[in-house]
């Protein structure tokens, strides 16, 4: 587009400090990068589309953050430190306004984890922006969704649902007027990130998930691919103070912590004999985790409230999902 070379070299090129790892960034061809030795280089890729993720007319800063947040929570669910990120961007026009509120959302983020932008590609098109991160493993320590193991506990971090409330909010203006709406709106874009909790379950979950889709969905991952049931139960989900008074009904938090997608928190699987000093450590860390329930032989999901199977069990979630 008109001035593209323009727009990287005053928007993404020499904003931060450089990493020492980072041989080359922006100006050539390729970046060039120096993988630490016995290391694991965990990679992944996210878009986040006007329109699909985000209503065109949200705050910039709150879009920047949130497209760097949903892929440092992937980073984050594999218990990576995250070193690296390449970003495609597709712009309407280049409007300037909207490019410094995005930039520092984003670099604010960045840099708090010491993230830098080493390469990508600037368009002209619908806004969009596509994000690759890279992030380094001791070899044989990756948090996979694989390893969950019958009679392990389930565990999430921070509370669920605010989210969806502010998905709410975004989509019902009518919402605007509920308790909290708008620091539940702020919510939806800005959830805080997991990169410590995750690097401390290293070598002690035997399994992580990240919650991008909603609870109920992304546990069934871990149950695929690690050939197990699970047990939720519904009463100890962690709710904030500001979901069950938005909603004014505990019933439906519950049901918001069950589905609301784009939390970014992560749903993590432990032995029993690991609880109490994940449990320490995480105190030490200033990270909110909850045991929400266990996983079973059963291949199923199954809820519970207060010790009751609820009847339409995951059934009864989907038909409130519709
Ligand atoms: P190429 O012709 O190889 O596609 P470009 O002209 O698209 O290169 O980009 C020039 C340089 O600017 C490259 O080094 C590229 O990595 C970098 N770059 C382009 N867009 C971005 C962006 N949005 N963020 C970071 N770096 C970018
Ligand atoms: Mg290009």
């Amino acid at each position: 587009m008109a001035g593209e070379f323009d727009l990287i070299s005053k928007y993404f090129a020499n904003q931060q400090l450089k990493r020492s790892d980072v041989a080359l960034s922006q100006g050539d061809d390729c970046a060039l990068l120096q993988a630490p030795e016995n290391t694991h280089i965990a990679v992944s890729t996210d878009s986040l589309i006007a329109g699909t993720h985000f209503l065109e007319h949200a705050n910039p800063q709150w879009v920047g953050h949130k497209a760097l947040a949903s892929n440092i929570s992937d980073l984050a669910a594999m218990g990576a430190e995250p070193a690296w990120v390449s970003m495609a961007i597709t712009l309407p026009s280049a409007d300037e306004t909207w490019l410094e509120g995005f930039c520092e959302g984003f670099f604010e983020l960045a840099n708090a984890h010491d993230l830098q932008l080493i390469g990508g590609d600037t368009t002209r098109g619908p806004l969009g922006i596509t994000l690759t991160v890279q992030g380094f493993i001791p070899q044989g320590l990756a948090l996979l969704r694989s390893g969950a193991k019958v009679g392990d506990k389930i565990l999430v971090s921070g509370c669920l649902g605010d989210s969806h409330a502010g998905l709410e909010v975004i989509l019902d203006p009518s919402k605007r007027e509920r308790a909290h709406a708008s620091e539940l709106e702020r919510r939806h874009y800005c959830a805080s990130s997991k990169v410590a909790l995750g690097m401390m379950l290293r070598g002690k979950a035997s399994s992580c998930i990240d919650i991008s889709d909603g609870l109920v969905s992304d546990i069934q991952h871990i149950m695929q691919r690690s050939n197990v049931g699970a047990q939720i139960h519904c009463d100890k989900l962690p709710l904030s103070a500001e979901l069950i008074e938005f909603t004014q009904d505990k019933h439906l938090a519950q049901q918001y912590a069950l589905k609301s997608g784009e939390e970014y928190e992560l749903c993590f699987t432990l032995p029993q004999h690991l609880l109490e000093s994940v449990r320490q450590s995480a105190q030490q860390h200033n990270v909110m985790i909850t045991e929400i329930g266990e996983i079973t032989d059963s291949n199923t999901l199954h809820l519970f409230d207060n010790g009751q199977a609820l009847e339409d069990d995951v059934a009864g979630f989907d038909h409130f999902r519709s």
